[in-house]
C-alpha cells in the first residue's frame, strides 16, 4: 500500500492529535512533523493524554504509527566543533528531541547532517559522527541522515559521505537514510532511471536503510546545489519520475513525505499533490485549483 503524507504542524495545544487531524484532512496516510519551531530550541511539554488520543485514533484509522517522522530542528549543527559550547549544546538538544519522540512514540526522526563550516568534509563527518555516537546513547528511535543538496559547506550531498558517517555510528541498528528527491537531484544525482540509482545506494550502504523518502520537486536544474523546493510537477525533475520514485517497488513500506511550498506562501497544496499523486496523473492547472480552495 502506498505510504503517503506531508510536512504537518505541531501547536502547543492539539500537539499529535492535531498534526494527525492535519494529515487525516489532506487524504494522508503518514505524516512528519518538527517537534517545536524549527528555528529555534524552545520547547513546551508534551501532553501525554494528546499523545494517547492520537495513537488510538490511528490505531482505528489503520495508520502505522511506527512509520510516522519527526524531523530535527536544522538550527543546531553536528558537523563543526570549532565553538565547544555550540557543539555540545547541538549534541544536548538532538538528545532531547530523541527523548521527546520517545515520549510521543514516534521511532524515527529525520536528521540533516550539517555544514562543515571550512573545518573540512574529513572533520565534519567526524564530528557528525561523534555527536551521534552520544546522542544514540540508549535511544530507542532511529535517526535517518538525510541526503542534502550540497549548499554551501554541507556534509552529505554525495552517498559516499553518507556511508562514512554510518560507517562510524556504533549503534547500526538506530541509524537510517532519509531520501529528497529535490536534494539528489540538486547534488547532482539523475533519478529519472530510479532503479539505477537505488542499485548504487544499495551497492554502499545498502537500501534495508531507506526508512523515509522526502518527494520534492526542484526550482532548479541538476546539480545546481540550491535547495529550492518545487510543487509536484512543476519543476526541473517533472511529474513522471517523482511517480516512478513513489511507487518504486523496492521502496512500497517507505513512508514518502512531501515538503512541497504553499502556493503563493498561503495555500497548502498537499491535499491536491496527493490526489494527483493517487491519480498517477499530471494536472498542470493544479496551482489555480489550489489558489481557489
Ligand atoms: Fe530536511
Ligand atoms: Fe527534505
Ligand atoms: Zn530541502
Amino acid at each position: 500500500m502506498l505510504l503517503i503524507g506531508s510536512h504537518v504542524g505541531f501547536k502547543k495545544e492539539t500537539q499529535l492529535l492535531g498534526s494527525l487531524n492535519e494529515a487525516l484532512g489532506y487524504g494522508a496516510n503518514t505524516f512528519m512533523f518538527y517537534t517545536g519551531a524549527p528555528q529555534n530550541t524552545m520547547r513546551y511539554k508534551v501532553n501525554d493524554d494528546l499523545t494517547r488520543e492520537a495513537l488510538e485514533v490511528m490505531r482505528q484509522k489503520n495508520i502505522d504509527y511506527t512509520k510516522v517522522i519527526v524531523h530535527a530542528p536544522y538550527i543546531v549543527n553536528l558537523a563543526n566543533s570549532d565553538n565547544e559550547d555550540k557543539y555540545n549544546f547541538a549534541i544536548n538538544f538532538i538528545k532531547s528531541e530523541v527523548e521527546r519522540c520517545e515520549e510521543l512514540g514516534i521511532k524515527n526522526m529525520v536528521l540533516h547532517p550539517g555544514s562543515h563550516v571550512g573545518c573540512g568534509i574529513e572533520l565534519g563527518i567526524k564530528n557528525i559522527a561523534y555527536g551521534l555516537n552520544k546522542i544514540l546513547k540508549d535511544s530507542s528511535v532511529t535517526i535517518l541522515l538525510e541526503t542534502m543538496a550540497g549548499k554551501g559547506s554541507e556534509v552529505g550531498s554525495r552517498l559516499e559521505e553518507i556511508f562514512q558517517i554510518i560507517n562510524l555510528v556504533e549503534d547500526k541498528e538506530h541509524i537510517g537514510v532519509c531520501l529528497d528527491t529535490c536534494h539528489l537531484s540538486d547534488a547532482g544525482y539523475d533519478i529519472k532511471d530510479f532503479d539505477k540509482f537505488l542499485d548504487e545506494f544499495d551497492a554502499l550502504i545498502g537500501i534495508d536503510k531507506i526508512k523515509c523518502v522526502h518527494i520534492n520537486d526542484s526550482k532548479n536544474e541538476r546539480g545546481s546545489h540550491k535547495d529550492r523546493h518545487e510543487n509536484i510537477g512543476f519543476g526541473y525533475i517533472g511529474f513522471d519520475t517523482l511517480i516512478n520514485v513513489i511507487y518504486n517497488e523496492r521502496l512500497t513500506n517507505v513512508p514518502k513525505i512531501l515538503e512541497t511550498p504553499y502556493v503563493d506562501r498561503e495555500y497548502a497544496p498537499y491535499k491536491y499533490e496527493i490526489e494527483m499523486i493517487k491519480n498517477k496523473k499530471f494536472d498542470d492547472k493544479l496551482l489555480e485549483k489550489i489558489r481557489a480552495q
